[in-house]
């Protein structure tokens, strides 16, 4: 059978959600994440005192039909998506960790919660779409900046 291409490429099927009668995820957490970084939805925030912790922070808006997020009487820019998928904020933290001699990620979402909880924190940090989504965003960033400057 050949899908059309709007078929194979359905954004809201794509990415990846809960199904509480069937308990369990469908899609994909990368396709996610990369809708995070296309969609305009990863701030700096550490420079706007939104965030009173320990290390550097970010905000993942959500994905929804909406121009902009307000996020504690601060509104963010983002691009619309095509669908309201979710409507929350998250808070990505980053901070050194003198033992790993490494950043270490933390997501107040509950998808990091539940692994933390399980026993299944990952030192390297991806544990949900958000921080996964930051690292992509910081990936991209790395070559944009290479190719601004010419060096690609
Ligand atoms: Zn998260």
């Amino acid at each position: 059978m050949v899908l059309k291409l709007d078929q194979q490429f359905n954004i809201s099927e794509e990415v990846i959600r809960y199904s509480a009668e069937q308990r369990k995820l469908y899609g994909s957490l990368y396709l996610k994440a990369l809708k995070f970084v296309n969609f305009k939805c990863i701030h700096y925030i550490s420079d706007k005192h939104l965030y009173k912790g320990e290390g550097k922070a970010y905000i993942i808006l959500p994905l929804n039909l909406n121009e902009v997020h307000n996020y504690k009487e601060h509104i963010f820019a983002k691009i619309p998506f095509n669908t309201n998928y979710n409507f929350t904020a998250y808070i990505v933290t980053v901070t050194y960790n003198k033992d790993y001699k490494m950043n270490f990620l933390h997501c107040n979402c509950q998808g990091w919660k539940d692994k933390d909880n399980k026993g299944e924190f990952e030192p390297e940090g991806v544990m949900c779409s958000h921080s996964l989504a930051l690292k992509l965003y910081w990936k991209a960033k790395y070559f944009e900046n290479k190719l601004l400057k010419g060096l690609i």
